[in-house]
Formats: structure tokens, sequence, C-alpha cells
């Protein structure tokens, strides 16, 4: 954000507000609070509604371009793709992979965003998906745990066991706006498994998650897609829609996810790799991006990295997870390689839209 918000555009757009209500200066706080880190850039602004990409498009095209790898939402058109059959491999040496998670996000259409909703469109965002999950059958079929009925301990196991968010600590949270009135209709759907989960109103509206232990990535997108267009169908049927145009793909409060919102991850051992000073230049070459197994600003324990897809937009589903099996097994077989004493090769830069 801070790289693109010229004074030139702060004045052009600093007296607009979207219809709701939301403006620049809400829109770039949580980048104004924490001016972050010369290596590690992050975003920098969030969304408070589906109509802040339209009326702040000046500021959000130019960081969306910088963040997604050149992809121009003024020009470019967005591509879903749910069909897992066309995944090749995807099955994960469990030496190193220990497990396999997909998510996104989906928002719910005329409804303020996690940074700007009012407490009772957050109540209304948990009524309406609680009631379209309901219709979930066989093995999708949960239950749903709100936050404000759990006790800590419950609420911390589950959060130990990577199944939910964690507490609202991070700048982004709070200095967005998005930890009012926690845990007021916060909450986390799960099957009994604990294989197929939708979070409600942290980050996004809802997050829709496959995970499992192992390193069966094709059975996790397998049941990732068959979920998602699953509670796609319940919630249209309830008369609701999801935020999505051809541009943007499927809209959400922060620029980063927008597209398919597809995070796919491994919890991933790489003793060797992960120690040698080529490993960031490899991870961004494989359009990959790393983080602690806690999730995101958390640190590396025991060499094991939350190793997921770093661009979401100007690819489609199937193609992301494909980028991400590729990758991973890549970087195991330079593990192996390591472990040998053999050296290693830095792979060639994807450039996808330069
Ligand atoms: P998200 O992109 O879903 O918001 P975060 O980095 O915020 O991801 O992490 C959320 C939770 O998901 C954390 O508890 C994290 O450990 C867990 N998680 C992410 N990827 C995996 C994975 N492959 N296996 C197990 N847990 C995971
Ligand atoms: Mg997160």
């Amino acid at each position: 954000m801070a790289s693109h918000l010229t004074p030139a555009v702060y004045a052009k757009l600093c007296d607009k507000s979207t219809l709701k209500g939301y403006t620049l200066d809400q829109a770039i706080q949580t980048g104004v609070d924490n001016p972050g880190h010369p290596f590690e850039i992050s975003v920098g602004m969030v969304a408070g509604d589906e109509e802040s990409y339209e009326v702040f498009a000046d500021i959000y095209n130019p960081v969306i371009k910088e963040r997604h790898n050149g992809y121009d939402p003024s020009t470019m058109k967005q591509q879903t793709d749910l069909d897992a059959s066309k995944i090749r491999g995807g099955e994960f040496d469990e030496k190193y992979v220990l497990s396999s998670r997909v998510r996104t996000g989906r928002s719910i259409r005329g409804l303020s965003l996690p940074p700007a909703c009012t407490r009772a469109e957050r109540r209304e965002v948990e009524r309406v998906v609680i009631d379209a999950l309901t219709g979930l059958r066989g093995d999708l079929a949960g239950k749903y745990y709100s936050l404000c009925q759990m006790t800590d301990k419950e609420q911390q196991q589950l959060i130990d066991d990577h199944f939910l968010f964690n507490k609202p600590v991070s700048p982004l949270m709070t200095c967005a706006g998005m930890a009012r009135d926690w845990p007021d209709a916060r909450g986390i759907w799960h099957n009994n498994e604990k294989t197929f989960l939708v979070w409600i109103n942290e980050e996004d509206h809802t997050r829709v998650i496959s995970m499992e232990k192992g390193g069966n990535m094709k059975r996790v997108f397998e049941r990732f897609c068959r979920g998602l267009q699953e509670v796609e169908k319940l919630i249209q049927e309830k008369g609701w829609k999801f935020m999505w145009n051809e541009r943007l793909g499927y809209i959400l409060t922060c620029p980063s996810n927008l597209g398919t919102a597809l995070r796919t991850s491994v919890h991933v051992t790489l003793p060797h790799l992960g120690k040698d000073p080529r490993f960031d230049k490899i991870l961004d070459n494989l359009q990959l991006q790393k983080r602690g197994t806690g999730g995101e600003d958390t640190a590396v324990i025991r060499n094991t990295f939350d190793i997921s897809n770093l661009y979401r937009i100007g690819q489609s589903e199937v193609q992301l997870v494909q980028t991400v099996i590729d990758g991973v097994n890549y970087l195991i077989e330079c593990e192996k390689r390591l472990e040998k004493g053999q050296d290693i090769t830095i792979p060639v830069p994807i450039r996808q839209f330069k």
C-alpha cells in the first residue's frame, strides 16, 4: 500500500466512500499502524465491503498487481476450476509431509466485511451460514461450535490442534478493526472427523477448509471441492450469494486472498533445506510461501514449515494445488539430496504476467 499510495492518489480518493460508508483512511489503517519490514512485505490494506474494490480501485489495483505476480484486475479475468480429477500426483512422502490442508474464503454479498461490519451484520453472517451448513449430509455433516459457548480450554485445544483460528492478537486483526466485539458471532463448524471445517467471522465471513494428517493432498482437495460446491449450493438455496466478479474472482477482506482465496498448504519437515541460504529463493521461484506451523506470524519450530502457494489470483484452484504438489515434491527431492551430501540447483522462476 505504502509503495503505491502517492499524494496524488491519496488526494483523489480521500474524500470518497462506499455506499456503506467505508473510507480510504479505514482501508489503509492497518498499514499506517504497521509500516512493516523491508524484506517481509505485507499488503498493508484491507476492504470493508465489496464496493471498496471499485471505489478505491486506483490504490487496490496496483497493490493487487504487485502482490499477485503481475495480475492486472483492469484487463484480466479470473478462472475457477474445482475439478479435482485434473490433479496429477498429490500423495506426498510422509517421511517429510505431516499434514495437508486446502482452505478458501467466501463472503456473503450485501453484508459488510469484518473490518467494517456492524454487530448485527456479523450475527447475520453467522445465522445465514449455520442455517445453510445444517443441510450438509454424509461425511460432511457436522455441528457448529460458537466461541461464546466454548470454555477457554476447549478453544485453546482447537487452536493447538490446528483446527481453529488464533485469538485476535495479530496487528492485522486489531488495527483493521476485525477484532471488534470479539468473540461475538465467531465460531467454527466442523464434521465429526474434523476433516471439513468452516470458520465463521474471523478475517473473512467464512473460511472453508479441508484437512487431514499425512500427505494425501489429492484426497484433501477432492473433499474440499465437493464440500465447497455443496456449501455454495446450500447458501444459494437460502437466497444468498457469494461476493464475486470475473475480474477479481471471489472478494475477500485482504487483497492477498482475492481470486481463489485458496491456500493449499503442507506441514513439511526440511532440516537441511530449511537451513540452506538458497531456501527463500527456491520458494520464491516455485511460487511458494513459508510460515511457521502455528500459522501466519508464528515461529518455525523443529525445522517444520507451513509451505503454501504464494499467489491466489491469476490461476485456477486446480493450477494452484498443482503448483504446491509439484513444488513440495521438488523441495523434498532437494532435502533428500542434501541429506546425502549432494548439491541442489535453484529452479527457474515461473513468471506469468510479465
Ligand atoms: P490461514 O491461511 O488458513 O488463515 P493461518 O496461517 O492463519 O492460515 O493458520 C491457521 C491455522 O491453520 C493454524 O493453526 C495452522 O497451524 C493451521 N494450518 C495451516 N496449514 C496447515 C497444514 N497443512 N496442516 C495442519 N494445520 C495447518
Ligand atoms: Mg489466518
